[in-house]
């Protein structure tokens, strides 16, 4: 970027990972190339982070219900290229439990499981091997129009399967999207998740996902980027008088005030967009150009987090229930997320469109605590039940994929672009880092022609005078 980029400024409204990443990317890029752009971060809750956000208790480093990060994804790149380097280990995931029809079985995750295993008769194993072996080479455009559950029913290795093989496939898929409608799910993005966990694996972060969110802090702060926490943003609009953004907030000391920027990531939910262009006094077309409209639908998770003195079964640390949408895993006998001897235990119960997470929900996830660790209630620490938190707001549907994927980074405004989880063609905190750094390009790209073409203008004043 050229020295006549100087003096301007970006504001990002959100400050998730995907805003904090954005902000970050502006700050590097515009410096590496000799120019400062002022970036501002404005975060509605008074602590950044988002989704991200991590509790720290008694020692325990509690995510906001399991959080697992894709090793061979969009972010991890990402986050390397802004100095980031995650440090986590793998799940748990040997000796596994599958719960199925009421009883645990030894969940297959290795060939020597998939022989052991009751879950499966002889038969489905071999179609279980075949499949996994040739899902590597599973053609995505093959599949494209088809859902998770006709994909299923219509694969030549599990066509002819049992209910357990093909409730196995779905809780595989369900587990590597958060996604608990099968009949929504796109197949291509199901067997795209689930081919990338199996071949680059995951992983649970030491001190839990504030371990990226202080990292991006801090080099936030590095880089001179001014993060005002307890700021929601009330609206946007370009300024008639001088063609800038305009950015309204509400400021804890100052009421409501304005500011004009360069440029904007908006970097919030899009219940969040529509809110804040809601006082766009504008046409209605106009306000869809910043939500992205539909179709999109939220990935909704019930989740239980649990905090124990002590495990009492440490042979138990992973299980998936196959006829119901259940999730357990044992987070701190992998990461360093818990003080010595205690533990920390997430939960998860997959809800389907419009299912909402229940109090029947929540008994059913701990008696998945009794089956596994007898004697866990008399050692809690700390609980907590988040009955209906968003994972994701982007559900990789087949209807999207027919119309031509997900929202982009680009708005129809040249100097507005879009970051989040809803954003772009990745899943989860991949579509939130992925689009931060595609937003953050483009608008930088944007700035820098601007200022070129300012700095072209004023040297053509000069030479005619
Ligand atoms: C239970 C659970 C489990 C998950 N597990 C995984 C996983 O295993 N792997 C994975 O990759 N991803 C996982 N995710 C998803 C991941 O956490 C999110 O995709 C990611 O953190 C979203 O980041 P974001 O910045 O896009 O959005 P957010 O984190 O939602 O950030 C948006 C920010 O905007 C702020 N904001 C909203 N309105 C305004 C306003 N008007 N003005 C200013 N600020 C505003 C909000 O306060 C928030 O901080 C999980 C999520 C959940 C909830």
């Amino acid at each position: 970027m050229s020295k006549d980029a100087e003096g301007q400024k970006v504001a990002v409204i959100g400050g998730g990972l995907a805003g904090l990443a954005a902000a970050l990317n502006v700050a590097r890029i515009s410096q590496s190339a000799g120019s400062e752009v002022a970036v501002t971060v404005f975060e509605r809750s008074p602590n950044p982070g988002g989704r991200a956000q991590t509790t720290n208790k008694d020692g325990f480093s509690i995510n906001f219900g399991p959080h697992a990060l894709y090793q061979g994804g969009a972010a991890f790149p990402f986050l390397k290229e802004l100095g980031i380097d995650p440090v986590g280990a793998a799940p748990p995931a040997t000796r596994a439990t599958a719960f199925y029809n009421g009883k645990a079985r030894l969940l297959p995750l290795t060939l020597p499981e998939v022989l052991q295993t009751t879950l499966l008769g002889l038969r489905d194993k071999l179609r279980f091997l075949a499949f996994m072996t040739r899902l590597n080479s599973i053609d995505e455009s093959s599949i494209e129009s088809l859902t998770v559950n006709q994909w299923i029913d219509a694969d030549k290795d599990l066509r002819g399967g049992g209910k357990a093989l093909k409730s196995l496939i779905r809780t595989l898929v369900q587990l590597t999207t958060y996604t608990g409608d099968m009949s929504k799910l796109s197949a291509a993005a199901g067997m795209c998740q689930l081919r990338l966990a199996v071949s680059s694996g995951v992983s649970y972060l030491h001190g839990g996902w504030a371990q990226m969110v202080d990292a991006l802090l801090e080099r936030l702060e590095n880089a001179g980027v001014e993060i005002t926490g307890g700021c929601e943003v009330s609206e946007i609009f370009r300024s008639p008088e001088t063609g800038k953004i305009t950015v309204v907030f509400k400021d804890a000391q100052n009421g409501i005030v304005s500011e004009t920027f360069d440029g904007a990531i908006i970097a919030v939910p899009p219940e969040a967009v529509k809110s804040i262009v809601a006082g766009v006094r504008e046409s209605a077309e106009r306000k869809a150009l910043y939500l992205g409209g539909d179709p999109l639908e939220d990935v909704k998770a019930a989740c239980l987090d649990i905090c124990l003195s002590e495990l009492p079964n440490p042979e138990k640390t992973f299980a998936l229930g196959v006829d119901e949408p259940t999730y357990f895993s044992v987070h701190s006998s992998a990461a360093k997320l818990a003080p010595p001897n205690g533990a920390l235990i997430h939960l998860a119960y997959y809800l389907k469109g419009g299912e909402t997470g229940t109090h029947e929900i929540e008994k059913r996830l701990e008696k998945m605590m009794d089956d596994l660790q007898p004697g866990w209630r008399d050692k809690v620490v700390f609980k907590r039940y988040l009955a209906n938190i968003v994972v994701t707001h982007k559900l990789l549907s087949v209807k999207n994929e027919k119309l031509g994927g997900y929202w982009k980074e680009e708005t129809e405004e040249p100097d507005i672009f879009r970051a989040g989880d809803w954003v772009g063609a990745h899943p989860l905190a991949d579509g939130s880092l992925g689009s931060a750094k595609r937003s953050s390009e483009l608008l930088v790209a944007h700035l820098q022609k601007q200022a070129k073409s300012n700095g072209s203008s004023r040297q053509s004043v000069i030479s005619c005078g």
